[in-house]
């Protein structure tokens, strides 16, 4: 079968090329692709940045956010022949840390996770791909293509339980979101906290093309300038840039009482203005900054129920561009106005 394979570690290394067929022992379900979305990391991991090869290999199948249809459900009593699965991509560390222990792999304390398409296991950018029945997430028919948005909603939804936790220590009624980056996950989290009625505003650098239009179109408020400018504190920021300026300013805008969730992974970059007085900020104003990363399977059944209630026309929208897997170079560069770039296997 066709794969879309990395040399991690190694820039310029991607091919799409015959390789044997999934072995069984990466799980009893198997599946034939229909799409892989590509996202940060995929690119990332294709300039050479990031990224493992699983042990004792030197190429990894990349992708982690997958759709795909089950050709043969094996052991697996809960799925059938054709349906529609997209796979959870952590699996927890083999010690395992006390979190890994209880499932929540998406907090694991000693980074001996593993993860599909990323971290020493295969992922699904192939023809077909195996799974264990019990990380294999069966995705609503009706959902078609639009089921390989399902990931990106995990991370928002890990995030948003994250925020709610560290609210639950003092009375707490948020009301108003910022949502900084109009990507995938920028615009997901914003359409999840529509449903539950917020006040949501977005922060993006655009100011035309599609993503003003997106967010008005969920009853949102866009804004282009600076964190520092919209005009309120909000109770709740969810950070998708990774940019440093944009945190710093997240961090002095946001209400007392607030909470700013950190998704975005970025580096480097000049501290914009002196810690102490940011910190200064979060005392006065009790605020809690909290870094939210990966989804474990209660995140999965949340978001898999979360997707489903959105308007399937927005969703839509959301992927601007599908590549065949042998323009896997196209899918793999960041086009100016692409939102989310699906790489498609096969039909829905
Ligand atoms: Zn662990």
């Amino acid at each position: 079968m066709k794969a879309i394979t990395v040399e991690p570690k190694k820039p310029g290394t991607v091919r799409f090329e015959d390789i044997p067929e999934p072995d069984v022992r990466e799980g009893s379900v198997l599946v034939e692709a229909i799409a892989a979305a590509v996202c940060g990391t995929d690119v990332e991991i294709a300039e050479g940045k990031y990224g493992w090869a699983p042990p004792g290999k030197t190429r990894l199948v990349m992708g982690h956010e997958s759709l795909g249809r089950v050709i043969d459900p094996g052991a697996s009593s809960s799925l059938q022949k054709g349906d529609l699965v997209a796979g959870i991509v952590r699996r927890p560390d083999p010690v395992p840390c006390p979190n890994c222990a209880v499932g929540e792999w998406d907090m694991c304390r000693n980074g001996q996770y593993t993860e599909r398409g990323i971290k020493e296991i295969h992922g699904f950018m192939s023809e077909r791909w195996r799974i264990e029945p019990e990380y294999a997430i069966k995705v609503d028919p009706s959902m078609g293509i639009l089921g390989v948005l399902l990931e990106p909603t995990t991370v928002i939804v890990k995030a948003f339980e994250q925020v709610l936790a560290v609210g639950q220590r003092a009375f707490w009624e948020p009301k108003t979101l910022l949502v900084t980056g109009a990507g995938p996950i920028g615009l997901l989290a914003a359409a999840v906290a529509r449903l539950f009625g917020m006040e949501v505003h977005v922060l993006a650098r655009n100011k035309t093309g599609p993503k003003p239009e997106l967010v008005r179109a969920l009853g949102a408020t866009y804004h282009s300038g600076s964190v520092l400018d919209i005009g309120f504190e909000p109770d709740v920021i969810v950070e998708c840039t990774g940019v440093g300026a944009v945190i710093a300013d997240s961090i002095q805008q946001i209400g007392a009482g607030g909470v700013v969730c950190l998704t975005g992974v970025g580096s480097g970059g000049i501290a914009p203005r002196a810690t102490a007085d940011i910190a200064a900020a979060a005392v006065l104003k009790n605020n809690v900054v909290v870094g939210s990363v990966n989804a474990n399977r209660r995140h999965w059944y949340k978001a898999n129920e979360r997707l489903g209630r959105l308007d399937r026309k927005w969703l839509s929208r959301l992927i601007t561009r599908y590549e065949k897997p042998e323009n896997f170079k196209e899918a793999l560069e960041k086009k100016p106005d692409d939102i989310k770039v699906v790489i498609q296997f096969g039909e829905v």
